[in-house]
């Protein structure tokens, strides 16, 4: 088996993030942990707190940092993360987050921060796009549906639009990025973490340049 990373995946909403979050976990066979993923995980459990963070989400807006930083100080601390590392995904997305993340990974830091680049105006027209599937959260786009109908390839779930992924809210998501997030690149960067990756391309070949930036990383 490979070994483990810790690896963060920081980059414009609609930038495929996600996706490529997911085979970076197959590939170096760690869990994929994504905030949005756990957030919407507790909405569809009807709980007081699954309400409260449907609101802010589907207004395009941020859950507080104590909320995230509690979730995810739980979640890193879980046995599969602590043996063999993870991708994290959606988070840190303030710089309280990142601060956060160093005082829980103090004892096992980050290995690599891979930031994907993809331009504004590309993100807005491939977040207006997308698809997900229901159940399993596997992504589609208008132009690269399902086989069958609407239905998931992967387990026959409704692949439907993420109710946070209108116009507005994804205005409002991509502001927050350029004042929340973005101030991550230049934190990770001084700490020597940070490898840019350009985003535009085939899934293929995006895949293929984010290992390159985890290998030549990890020679130096
Ligand atoms: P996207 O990157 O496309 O905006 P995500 O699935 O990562 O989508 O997140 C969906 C929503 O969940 C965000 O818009 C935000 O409201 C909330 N969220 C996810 N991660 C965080 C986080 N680290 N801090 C605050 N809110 C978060």
């Amino acid at each position: 088996m490979t070994d483990g990373i810790r690896l963060v995946m920081l980059g414009r909403q609609g930038a495929g993030k996600g996706t490529q979050a997911v085979r970076l976990a197959q590939h170096f066979v760690v869990p994929h942990i994504s905030t949005g993923d756990m957030l919407r995980a507790a909405v569809a459990t009807g709980t007081e707190f699954g309400l409260k963070a449907k609101s802010v989400m589907d207004g395009g807006g941020l859950v507080s940092d104590e909320i995230m930083v509690g979730i995810v100080d739980e979640r890193l601390n879980a046995d599969d993360t602590t043996s063999r590392g993870y991708i994290l995904d959606g988070f840190p997305r303030t710089e309280a987050q990142a601060l956060a993340l160093e005082k829980i990974t103090a004892d096992r830091p980050l290995d690599i921060v891979l930031n994907l680049e993809v331009p504004e105006d590309v993100v807005l027209e491939r977040i207006t796009k997308r698809r997900v599937c229901k159940t399993c959260g596997h992504i589609y786009s208008v132009d690269a549906p399902p086989k069958n109908g609407w239905l998931c390839d992967i387990d026959g779930g409704e692949v439907v639009q993420r109710e946070d992924d209108t116009v507005e809210a994804v205005r409002k998501r991509l502001d927050l990025y350029a004042a929340e997030t973005l101030p991550l690149v230049a934190f990770y960067g001084d700490r020597g973490l940070l490898r840019e990756v350009d985003g535009l391309g085939t899934p293929e070949a995006v895949f293929a340049r984010l290992l390159e930036a985890v290998s030549t990383h990890q020679q130096v």
